[in-house]
């Protein structure tokens, strides 16, 4: 291929093909009729030290679709196994993806450069390895507005249209390349597929491939495999308490969508609750509810068990001693959460210290929050106004006006306890409780324009989602719930 400009600018390194051949084929993407970028995180290039307007030329498309390959790299499909819905399959893998290789950002940090609907590879079973233009520009506009919301993430750098069209249920779409960059793909399926190879060997090189990109202190512990579980078992619980405190449902909780890093990954169904429900399911192919908004905390505990099923020849020799151990930091898990999740809670409601009635003040909260149908996010941000003095907004998100009364007697008793001034406390609680989240109605309207080849609607929704908690003039309605009847019947798809 002939040289261009980006080329340079792509230096991709193939640390993860070298130390883990195993664990992935050498591919390249499928030829597709017309590459076209169509949206660049100019962010993001530039945190990576590319230059945007590179990335959106004709050269760029055919490497962000993965027909050409930078010079040097070596593009690979990954394996992985994993838990679908509970169910063990052994091989899963990038079906439709390809690992570019690495990269590194300004500040010297490695990420994974990945591409998501570039063609079949030897893991695409019966799929067709394409993606379609909605389900990305989806997964665009929600990493983002994860980032914006300080939520742990990988990111999308770029979404290419490929000139041809996919066959889906809903008719023929236009198929579409992201570009994702993330610290690494490394997920508990890695580990799982790694595990059923029998090979202590390969199993230890990624325990210490895993312990050198994400959790380097691990390298010195007496048992390197545990402590390693037990990082990642922080940063999860981490990850998953930021989730429920911002109203965030993944959908999709396999094995294979947690990663090692502690990042959120793979947004297929995903949604930002607008009433608050613990219930709340939208993802069409959730049958039973496994990955409602309410279980996302052991689920976490759930796919994390079976990390260390995946660790436990790593951990002691003898392996009832191994699952000793394991189970010890396991049960743990609901306590971390716990601890995660309270002092987001606190910062929520612009309390500095902890407090025995935490718990008790917190979960009043959310239940009449249920009880009044109460929006999740407006409801939150309507608490600055409480300290500020008027309880109006809270109240208006609720049926009953008068159903918060108690607690908001015992909150302004905390926050007075506190003592600390009032516009301080409020502007903190309006850096941490959002305005705008890409919410599923306008999501759902700007995907609709997109693939109609209106891109205006979703340029709007990523300016106003990626400043999340600066109130702006003229973007009311991106303030609001959905309405009623759009509620009840919505459902987000798998995205394939
Ligand atoms: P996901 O639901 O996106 O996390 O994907 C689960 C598994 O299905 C992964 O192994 C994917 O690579 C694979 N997969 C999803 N869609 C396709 C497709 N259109 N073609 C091939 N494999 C796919
Ligand atoms: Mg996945």
């Amino acid at each position: 291929m002939a040289a261009t400009d980006v080329r340079p600018l792509l230096e991709l390194t193939h640390r993860f093909a070298d130390e883990l051949p195993e664990l992935c084929t050498p591919w390249q993407g499928a030829e597709v009729p017309a590459p076209q970028v169509v949206a660049v995180d100019d962010a993001l290039a530039q945190e990576l030290g590319l230059d945007p307007q590179a990335l959106s030329t004709p050269e760029a498309a055919r490497v962000l679709v993965g027909m050409d390959a930078p010079e040097g790299s070596l593009p690979v499909a990954q394996g992985y196994a994993g838990h679908q819905f509970g169910g063990y399959s052994p091989r899963l893998g990038d079906g439709r993806a390809l690992l570019l290789g690495e990269l590194h950002d300004l500040d010297g940090r490695e990420l994974d450069l990945h591409l998501k609907g570039s063609g079949r590879t030897p893991f695409s079973r019966g799929g067709d390895g394409k993606a379609v233009i909605g389900p990305m520009l989806r997964e665009f506009v929600i990493s983002a507005a994860m980032h914006a919301l300080g939520v742990p993430t990988t990111r999308s750098l770029a979404v290419t249209i490929t000139g041809e069209a996919v066959r889906r249920e809903e008719g023929p779409q236009p198929g579409a390349v992201l570009a994702r960059v993330a610290v690494s793909h490394l997920r508990v399926g890695t580990f799982q597929y790694a595990a059923s190879m029998q090979d202590p060997d390969l199993l230890r090189r990624l325990t210490d491939h895993a312990i050198a990109r994400h959790h380097p202190a691990a390298a010195d512990a007496d048992v390197p495999a545990l402590a390693l579980f037990e990082a990642v078992l922080d940063v999860q619980a981490a990850l998953v308490a930021r989730w429920m405190t911002v109203g965030f449902i993944h959908g999709v909780m396999n094995t294979d969508n947690t990663t090692i890093s502690g990042e959120t990954i793979d947004y297929g169904p995903c949604a930002f609750l607008d009433a608050f429900d613990p219930a709340t399911v939208y993802s069409s192919i959730d049958h039973g509810g496994r990955y409602a908004f309410g279980n996302q905390p052991s689920i976490v505990q759930w796919n994390l068990a079976r990390f260390a099923e995946a660790l436990l020849p790593l951990i002691d020799d003898d392996q009832d001693r191994a699952v000793e151990l394991a189970t010890g930091l396991l049960a743990a898990f609901p306590a971390r959460f716990g601890q995660q999740w309270r002092a987001e809670m606190r910062a929520k409601l612009g309390l500095a210290a902890e407090d025995d009635a935490d718990g008790d003040l917190f979960d009043d909260l959310l239940r009449t929050m249920h009880e009044q149908g109460a929006d999740h996010t407006n409801t939150f941000r309507s608490l600055s106004s409480v300290v500020r003095g008027d309880a109006t907004p809270l109240l208006d998100q609720l049926r009953d006006r008068a159903a918060l009364d108690p607690w908001l007697e015992r909150y302004r008793a905390r926050l007075a306890a506190e003592g600390r001034q009032a516009e301080v406390v409020a502007e903190g609680m309006d850096r941490t409780n959002p305005i705008y989240v890409p919410r599923n109605h306008l999501v759902d309207e700007a995907l609709t324009a997109a693939t109609a080849g209106d891109m205006g609607p979703i340029g709007e929704l990523l300016d106003v989602v990626t400043r999340p908690f600066e109130e702006r003039p003229g973007l009311d309605r991106y303030a609001l719930p959905a309405p009623d009847a759009f509620g009840e019947s919505f459902q987000t798809f798998c995205g394939t």
